[in-house]
């Protein structure tokens, strides 16, 4: 995620914020632009929510609105036009009804998260398309598991979630039982969305008679295994045997070990928090010039984080060891779990590289 400042008085605000804490100003996040914006309600001229832009020292306002889902949820992203919804809401095609209030509280919070997911696959230059408006585009299914059973999955583009994840205890228990390391609603979206950009990046990257696009896929199944192998008997022979003991020297994950459309998504997955842990730590200008750590081949890196670039994987694989190692020193240091809890043995660099290379072939980069 970027850093961004407030248009008015260009002190640091949040990507999530609707207020700034220093000038007091409204703000919203611009998905046009990519940026966060100062508005000034109720101006005469223009009724109801019609709202209005400052934008910065110019005296030009421009009409915008706020996401129809603003009161309910504290959506801060402006939508196209007065009573719509913003790009990231629009994709939400089920939610919560108004009178669940629980319900309404996980799903606020289940849309923070999306909109991050959002943001970022825009920022890599990924397509994302409206399914609602589109056949096989995107949908996603915001359902709570307290009313009726709930499965967190994907199917040719509609991504379910339970919204039963957003509550701690429910997800710290999940995470127990199926012994991981890592639980978190970002990631359940990063991977579920990774299932759908197999089929845009890899299967529908390029005209199927195309030697590129062969290639393309042949060096995935090479890397992650058939995707055409049966999904349910390796569902049953993953929930029966568990994942094998050297999952991690091959995998990014034991639920990667259960079948190679769970290793793309798991490693997509995982490409989606490389990038954005990168592009924060470069926004705030970290460095992390030491220790040398002796895993490090190249032992070339020294100094501060520069933004990851689309196509570039090696470099930014050079950056992100060190400054991973260090992110979780200081997390022990405050008496805490590991804030990344992973190992990247070759092969799953190896993974990791084919994604950011899909990614860069869609991005036309
Ligand atoms: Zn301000
Ligand atoms: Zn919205
Ligand atoms: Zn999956």
């Amino acid at each position: 995620m970027r850093a961004f400042a407030c248009s008015v008085c260009r002190r640091l605000v949040t990507f999530e914020g609707s207020l700034c804490l220093h000038c007091g100003a409204d703000l919203a996040f611009d998905p046009g632009a990519a940026e966060i914006v100062g508005l000034r309600t109720g101006v005469a001229q223009h009724e109801g929510d019609g709202v209005e832009v400052v934008p910065g020292d110019t005296d030009a306002p421009v009409e915008r609105w706020r996401c129809a889902n603003a009161e309910l949820i504290g959506c801060n992203w402006l939508a196209a036009a007065d009573g719509e919804l913003c790009a990231s809401c629009t994709l939400t095609r089920t939610r919560p009804a108004d009178g669940d209030a629980e319900g309404l509280e996980r799903f606020a919070s289940a849309e923070r998260s999306k909109r991050r997911l959002i943001f970022e696959l825009r920022e890599l230059g990924l397509p994302v398309v409206d399914g609602q408006g589109t056949d096989g585009g995107l949908v996603f299914e915001l359902l709570s598991s307290a009313n009726a059973p709930v499965t967190t999955g994907h199917a040719d583009g509609v991504i379910t979630m339970d919204l039963a994840e957003e509550d701690d205890a429910h997800r710290e228990t999940m995470r127990l039982q199926l012994h991981e390391r890592y639980r978190t609603v970002l990631g359940h979206l990063r991977h579920e969305v990774g299932h759908w950009y197999w089929t845009v990046l890899v299967e529908g990257a390029l005209a199927p008679d195309d030697d590129d696009h062969r290639a393309l896929v042949e060096r995935a199944r090479e890397l992650f295994g058939d995707e055409r192998e049966d999904y349910g008997a390796a569902l049953d022979r993953h929930y029966a045997q568990g994942a094998p003991e050297d999952w991690p020297a091959r995998h990014v994950s034991a639920y990667s070990t259960m079948h190679p459309a769970e290793d793309w998504a798991e490693t997509f997955a995982h490409y989606l928090h490389l990038w954005d842990a990168l592009q924060t730590a470069a926004s705030y200008r970290v460095a992390v010039a030491g220790p040398e750590h002796v895993a490090d081949p190249a032992g070339t890196f020294a100094g501060r984080i520069e933004a990851p670039r689309v196509g570039r994987f090696p470099e930014a694989l050079e950056q992100w060891l060190p400054l991973s190692y260090a992110l979780n020193a200081l997390n022990r240091s405050l008496g805490n779990e590991d804030l990344y809890p992973f190992v990247l043995a070759p092969p799953v660099v190896e993974k990791l590289a084919f994604v950011d290379r899909a990614v860069a072939l869609a991005a036309g980069r």
